[in-house]
C-alpha cells in the first residue's frame, strides 16, 4: 500500500473554538515519509504523539514555545481519507473549529484530491489486546484486519444517555461520523465563558445540550451524533500514531486523555 499526500494545496479559514480568534489552515502536498506537519510561526510540530501538550478541552501539539489546538477534526479527515504526508501551515493558535465537524475538512480533501507516492505505508498491526482504564471508563485494541472503532458514551442527561456507533474507518464509514458536531452542555459552557474560555463557541460550532434537548434551533444531525463526534474524535486521536493503523478501538467514556494512554501503550510495544 503506497503513502499519498494531496495532488494540491487547500486553504480553509474559520474561528478558533477557544479564542474565537481569525484562524486560517493551508494544507500542502509533503514529501514521502514526512508525515502530518503543523507549521505554527515557522516552528514545525509533527502531528504525533510525542507532541501532545494538552488534552483538557481539544487535543493541543507543542514544540518549543509553538501550540496549536483543535487538531482532532482535521486529522481525523486527513487519516480517514489515507492522507499520510501534509504540511498544514495555521495562522492564529487554533485550527478553525468551522461548523464543529469534520464535514468541511472532507470536502476540502476530496476537492483537492490525493496522489500516490512512491514509498509504502507504515502499517501498525495490533497483535494483542491493550487495555487502560481510568474510573469507569476505559479504552482498548484489538486485533483486525483494518481500522476500526467502536465507542459508547453513557452521560446521565435525557437527551444523550447511552450510544453506540461501530465501524471500519473507511471512506463510507467516514461519512457517518464526519458530519458530527462538538457537542456540550449549557452549565459547562456557562462556566468556560465566565473563565474566558470557549470565546469562539456558538450554536454554530457546538451542540449545546439542556435538560430540555439541544439549544441549536436546527436541532442534532440525527439522535446519536454525540456518540459519532466521539468516535469522530477517536480517529483523530489514533492518526497522532503517524501509521495505517490494523486494529479495532473500542472504548468506554472515554476521552483524549485516555486514548493518549492507549496509544502510548501501543507505542511501547511496537
Ligand atoms: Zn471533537
Amino acid at each position: 500500500m503506497r503513502q499519498h499526500t494531496l495532488a494540491r494545496s487547500f486553504l480553509v479559514r474559520g474561528i478558533g473554538l477557544h479564542t474565537g480568534a481569525p484562524a486560517a489552515v493551508r494544507v500542502d502536498p509533503a514529501p514521502p515519509d514526512s508525515g502530518r506537519v503543523f507549521v505554527v510561526g515557522g516552528v514545525e510540530i509533527p502531528a504525533l504523539l510525542d507532541a501532545v501538550v494538552d488534552t483538557r478541552l481539544a487535543t493541543t501539539l507543542g514544540s518549543g514555545l509553538a501550540r496549536i489546538t483543535m487538531v482532532e477534526h482535521l486529522l481525523a479527515a486527513m487519516h480517514a481519507a489515507g492522507a499520510d504526508n501534509a504540511r498544514i501551515t495555521v495562522e492564529g493558535p487554533e485550527v478553525p473549529v468551522l461548523d464543529g465537524s469534520a464535514r468541511i475538512w472532507v470536502a476540502a480533501i476530496r476537492n483537492a484530491g490525493l496522489r500516490p507516492q512512491a514509498a509504502v505505508c507504515r502499517p501498525l498491526t495490533i497483535t494483542r489486546p491493550l487495555r487502560v482504564e481510568h474510573g469507569d471508563a476505559w479504552a482498548e485494541l484489538l486485533p483486525a484486519d483494518g481500522f476500526e472503532v467502536d465507542v459508547t458514551v453513557d452521560f446521565p442527561h435525557p437527551h444523550i444517555g447511552r450510544q453506540s456507533w461501530s465501524g471500519p474507518v473507511t471512506g463510507e464509514h467516514f461519512h457517518q461520523l464526519a458530519g458530527a458536531r462538538t457537542f456540550g452542555f449549557r452549565a459547562d459552557a456557562e462556566r468556560l465563558w465566565a473563565s474566558g474560555l470557549a470565546r469562539g463557541a456558538s450554536l454554530d460550532n457546538t451542540v449545546v445540550y439542556d435538560l430540555d434537548g439541544v439549544l441549536n434551533p436546527g436541532g442534532l444531525r440525527g439522535h446519536d451524533e454525540a456518540v459519532r463526534h466521539k468516535a469522530l474524535d477517536a480517529v483523530g486521536d489514533a492518526a497522532l500514531l503517524g501509521a495505517r493503523i490494523f486494529g479495532r478501538l473500542r472504548a468506554y467514556k472515554a476521552g483524549h486523555a485516555l486514548h493518549r494512554r492507549l496509544f502510548e501503550a501501543v507505542r511501547a510495544e511496537a
